[in-house]
């Protein structure tokens, strides 16, 4: 019996089975691993510009703290539901112990569609909820961040609600926040920066020039949009297509991306950028491109898609992107699509979030150049660790990243031992 249900958690579950067996964890091990060590749902209650009084439901899952305070993003959106954020928890626990961070997983989010809220019922939401949240959360505890649909203004939202509850500046309670309110410099594009680091080094690994590369992109927020510009702007990669939620473009002769960016920057959505550049957005995933970019939402590529897929790096900035359906299409397809897993590609952004916490503890900030080459430091060291342990055990690259992270967990419970 298990309160997490959906198919985000059985996603979840799936890929832990298939690790729990390749690490010959005994069977009296696996839950205790697995499932969250706590979970939190609350009622966020909200004055609506219209005069109603609207009840949204907000969740934080903490999965385990094991080597540390938990860490992870929150998310607004409107399917939101407990067994989708303790998929989120999980992942981010074992993303989190493959690069070495002193952390456990967790994650947290409302029930509710930004878009559709004035800025006033935004900032409504966002204090509310992290008021229910004042007692289940702390810099020592749970450490918030974004994720979809939040931003670094509801990071500063937050931050001032936990700061003026307990009567002092608390910077260190969320990563992400702005710069000016004790964020660090670069943790914004960190993310993004970090596909597309990992995209260079992916390429170098199957002898594939950059320069000479083109990539799809689906999802243009934060992880999006910054994958893209970086690895057109520092790595010569040609962007042929980008999507988000309100539009799909694709042209083989490349995209106009500053025109792009101005027009994100006025609209902030696709829509409206070219009918000529337009394509279904299902199909945009299977044209043909050297790098695809998932960096939306969960299962996107499934059973259905994933055996037309033609890129040869498959590089995951969103969670959860490709179902263990799909990973068997992928892995059958032998060397043909080098895969770059969520937990290790778009693990930029909860590094640079370590980072931010570790210099508003310090009272001590960084240059935005010391971040960068620490942020590539940590990405090197866990995509080495994980070809090489995909190479020796001869499994793919998300059962290595994955079982790394696993065993850490597992070693830290082993060696704490089971309380009281
Ligand atoms: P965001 O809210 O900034 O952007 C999400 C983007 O996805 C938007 O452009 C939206 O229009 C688009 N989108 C939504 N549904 C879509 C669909 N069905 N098809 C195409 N596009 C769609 O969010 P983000 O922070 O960029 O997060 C994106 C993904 O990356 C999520 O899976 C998130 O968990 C993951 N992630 C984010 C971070 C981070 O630092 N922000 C870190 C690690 C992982």
């Amino acid at each position: 019996m298990t309160i997490y249900t959906g198919p985000v958690f059985e996603m979840a579950r799936t890929q832990f089975a298939t690790i729990a067996d390749h690490l010959e964890i005994p069977a009296d091990e696996r839950a205790r691993l697995l499932y969250p060590k706590r979970a939190i749902a609350v009622s966020v209650p909200v004055h609506m510009d219209d005069g109603r009084t609207e009840v949204f439901q907000g969740y934080r899952v903490q999965h385990h703290l094991t080597l540390g305070p938990t860490k992870g993003g929150t998310r607004f959106s409107r399917t939101l539901d407990i067994g989708e954020v303790a998929a989120l928890a999980i992942w981010m626990s074992w993303k989190c112990a493959l690069a070495g961070l002193p952390y456990g997983g967790a994650k947290g989010g409302v029930a509710c569609d930004p878009p559709a809220l004035s800025r006033r019922e935004l900032e409504a939401v966002s204090r509310r909820y992290m008021q229910e949240m004042i007692p289940f959360v702390g810099p020592e505890t749970d450490v918030m961040a974004p994720d979809m649909g939040t931003n670094e203004q509801v990071m500063a939202w937050f931050m001032d609600t936990y700061s003026m509850h307990h009567g002092h500046a608390v910077n260190e309670i969320v990563t992400g926040k702005p710069v000016s309110l004790g964020g660090t410099e670069g943790r914004r594009e960190a993310t993004g920066r970090g596909v597309a680091y990992l995209v260079s080094r992916a390429c170098d690994t199957i002898g594939m020039e950059s320069q000479r590369s083109t990539a799809v992109v689906q999802g243009f927020g934060n992880v999006g949009s910054v994958s893209a510009y970086t690895l057109a702007r520092r790595h010569g990669v040609k962007i042929t297509g980008v999507s988000d939620h309100t539009a799909a473009l694709y042209d083989p002769a490349g995209l106009p991306l500053d025109a792009i960016e101005r027009h994100m920057a006025e609209r902030g959505a696709l829509a409206g950028f070219s009918n000529q550049m337009g394509i279904d957005a299902a199909e945009l995933l299977v044209q043909p491109c050297d790098i695809l970019v998932p960096a939306a939402v969960e299962r996107v590529i499934d059973a259905g898609n994933a055996g037309r897929l033609r890129c040869r790096i498959l590089a995951e900035g969103a969670n959860g992107p490709t179902t263990p359906d799909a990973d068997a299409v992928l892995d059958a397809r032998g060397d043909e699509v080098f895969v770059i897993p969520d937990i290790l590609c778009n693990s930029g952004g909860v590094i640079v979030s370590y980072f931010e916490w570790v210099q508003d503890l310090q009272r001590l900030f960084w240059t935005e150049g010391e971040v960068n080459d620490r942020l590539e430091r940590l990405l090197e060291g866990a995509f080495m660790q994980v070809t090489r342990c995909a190479a020796a055990d001869r499994v793919s690259m998300r059962t290595a990243a994955s079982a790394i992270g696993v065993e850490r967990v597992r070693a830290g419970k082993r060696l704490r031992g089971l309380f009281p």
